[in-house]
């Protein structure tokens, strides 16, 4: 039997670009699970795709979902993991927030609860108010708590504004 994992994830996926040579943004978050398996992490639920209407400058139509990765990393090096894998989809770092790009993924709540460090605020500081992220979150982790308000995923969906 293998070892229990030290951490369990849950992330946010989204994409508004097309990549070539992997298709619509529905095509590269399909790519992105297999990169993160491919990576080293267990892939222990995977919600359904949605879509949802762009945020800021970009006019794009986004994908977007939730998984639930389970490993032994601790939250800067799954960062650091998560971005590794942002890179190798051509996401370029620079500019301004929300521009249009191909591979968002977002660290939304960790099993060892909040982390505070100048790259990393867990759980995301805005999570409770994307219905983008609550909707497919709560599709394979209704139960999970958030630390801050003690809410589970399911009851802060149910809040959240519809049109969010
Ligand atoms: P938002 O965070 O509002 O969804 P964004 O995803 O477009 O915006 P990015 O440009 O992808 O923002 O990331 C900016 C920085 O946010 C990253 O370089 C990272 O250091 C930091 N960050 C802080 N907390 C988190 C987190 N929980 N998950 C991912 N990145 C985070
Ligand atoms: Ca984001
Ligand atoms: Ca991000």
């Amino acid at each position: 039997m293998t070892e229990a994992s030290a951490h369990r994830y849950l992330i946010a996926l989204g994409s508004n670009q097309r990549l070539p040579g992997v298709g619509r943004p529905r095509a590269v978050l399909d790519a992105a699970v297999a990169a993160l398996a491919e990576g080293g992490w267990q892939v222990e639920a995977v919600s359904r795709w949605i879509e949802s209407r762009p945020l800021g400058p970009s006019l794009r139509r986004y994908a977007n979902g939730a998984a639930l990765i389970a490993g032994d990393l601790d939250p800067p090096e799954a960062l650091e993991s998560l971005q590794a894998i942002e890179r190798s989809f051509g996401r370029e770092r620079r500019g301004q927030r929300w521009r249009s790009r191909t591979l968002d993924l977002d660290i939304v709540l960790w099993s060892g609860g909040a982390w505070h460090s100048p790259d990393l605020a867990i759980p995301h500081p805005a999570f409770r108010e994307r219905r983008f992220v609550l909707g497919p979150a709560e599709q394979i982790v209704p139960q999970w708590r958030d630390p801050v308000t003690r809410l589970t995923v399911r009851q802060l969906s149910w809040r959240a504004d519809p049109c969010a």
